[in-house]
């Protein structure tokens, strides 16, 4: 037999009339039942006491736990609550063969399990909520802004309404704390820079003091020059005399510094027709090639310094990559001489041979980087312009952010960056989408009359701007 708890009101009343009887069952063929109706026909008009009556309304009450000002309202929102009124009447006089009323149609695979008491409607032991009292009841359980499928294991205790699922759902993708300290998306898939034909087409771009420095992502040979000051003007003039002599980049990866993010620049950018892309604030690792010839730039220029070392800086570019081709010697298609003895022969066919052998290898270690990379990375849901964000910060907290710009990178089709009102982001997963605009209370919309509205979402949507 069920647990005596687990039962709803109606079989626990019945039940517990019988619990003061030791009743043993025996079967007996209907042959000898001599005088089976007379209990039912003749039943005593004796008003027998029933204590366990009070227990019975004792457990109701502690299930809901609830103050007689909160009881009562529940009362009066059952009350107007149109839904749960129909169902009552069906329970006080009968459901109907087929054809019940749309609005109880929820109810109809459980029927048997509801009931009323103190004009209160059950499902089983747990409470239909009324439409009015259901706001309170998702904020109570939201009350340690847990997860959703917490508060749904917690809910399932002791109330229900059709749609709960969802509600409580919604009710957390719409708390502003809880998306304010969501946690950091996983990795996206990588998209490895596409190789170029030949040198010089995709170039990166950082500052580091006030040392402007360039790589090439093909030939990794790299520029550095110091500069008096980081303005725009003066990283621009510099970058023009490097344009002179190994032509204009058709991309340039860079953060999102002071020079890199101007007005004046993005003029430049323009003239040059160069496509620029960002990598996301905080994230250097993102600019890897750049970032680590820095690191090596530096080590150098500091151990030359102190060491008077002029030429230290050629050796550098001078020294072949494990497939044996050195930066310059890809970048310049000739031999460059340093201070160390070179052949005198030329590079074999270096405008065939070296840059397929590059470009190849180049395939391969993306291909291979990518693969090692995407077993712990997971595609997102792509952004549209004018949608609203939240934006991770550097504390790893989350921040509205809006609107956003989308725009495509020209040199890489599939990737994207997203520019809102402070900075350019290069990265989705440093971008999370609200389910309702960003700022507002964690508020709730009944959900009873809304089973087909699951486009919701779509209002957020805008399209791109032109
Ligand atoms: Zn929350």
């Amino acid at each position: 037999m069920k647990e005596l708890a687990l039962l709803s009101p109606r079989l626990q009343k019945m039940l517990l009339r019988i619990l003061r009887y030791d009743l043993t069952l025996t079967y007996v063929p209907e042959k000898f039942l001599y005088f089976a109706d007379t209990l039912s026909r003749f039943p005593t008009n004796a008003n027998i006491a029933t204590p366990e009556l009070e227990y019975r309304l004792v457990t109701v009450h502690a299930l809901v736990a609830m103050s007689d000002t909160r009881w009562t309202q529940l009362q009066q929102h059952t009350k107007e609550d149109p839904q749960i009124q129909h169902v009552m009447q069906y329970i006080r006089f009968g459901w109907p063969k087929a054809d019940c009323h749309a609005l109880t149609r929820v109810f109809w695979d459980f029927k048997e399990e509801l009931t009323e008491e103190e004009e209160l409607l059950y499902s089983g032991q747990r409470l239909v909520v009324p439409d009015k009292s259901r706001k309170r009841v998702i904020e109570v359980l939201h009350g340690a802004h847990q997860a959703s499928e917490r508060m749904i294991r917690q809910a399932r205790l002791s109330a229900y309404w059709s749609g709960m699922t969802s509600d409580l759902r919604s009710a957390v993708d719409r708390c502003s704390q809880c998306q304010a300290y969501a946690r950091a998306n996983s990795k996206e898939p990588l998209h490895p820079l596409p190789a170029t034909p030949h040198p010089w087409l995709t170039v990166a771009l950082n500052l580091f003091h006030v040392d402007d420095v360039a790589v090439d992502y093909f030939s990794k040979d790299f520029l550095v020059r110091q500069l008096q000051t980081s303005s725009t003007q003066v990283v621009c003039w510099t970058l023009i005399d490097w344009w002179l002599i190994q032509g204009i980049p058709r991309e340039i990866i860079s953060d999102n510094g002071p020079p890199f993010f101007s007005e004046g620049f993005r003029a430049k950018l323009q003239e040059w027709d160069t496509v620029h892309s960002t990598i996301s604030p905080g994230h250097s690792l993102a600019n890897g090639l750049v970032e680590q010839t820095i690191q090596t730039l530096k080590a150098v220029i500091w151990k030359s310094k102190a060491s008077g070392e002029d030429t230290a800086l050629l050796s550098l570019r001078t020294t072949p990559a494990p497939d044996g081709i050195s930066p310059a010697g890809l970048s310049t298609e000739r031999v460059v001489r340093s201070l160390l003895p070179t052949s005198s022969e030329p590079l074999e066919n270096p405008s065939r041979n070296t840059w397929r052998r590059r470009r190849a290898a180049l395939r391969d270690n993306a291909s291979k980087a990518k693969e090692y990379f995407d077993r712990h990375s997971r595609a997102l849901e792509p952004l549209k312009s004018g949608q609203e964000v939240w934006l991770q910060t550097d504390t790893r907290q989350w921040r509205p952010a809006t609107p956003i710009r989308t725009f495509a990178n020209r040199a890489a089709p599939d990737k994207f960056a997203w520019k809102t009102l402070t900075s350019i982001i290069g990265y989705r997963r440093f971008l999370n989408t609200p389910v309702k605009p960003c700022g507002t209370e964690p508020g709730y919309q009944p959900s009873s009359h809304r089973e087909t509205n699951t486009d919701a979402d779509s209002s957020f949507y805008q399209e791109p701007e032109t």
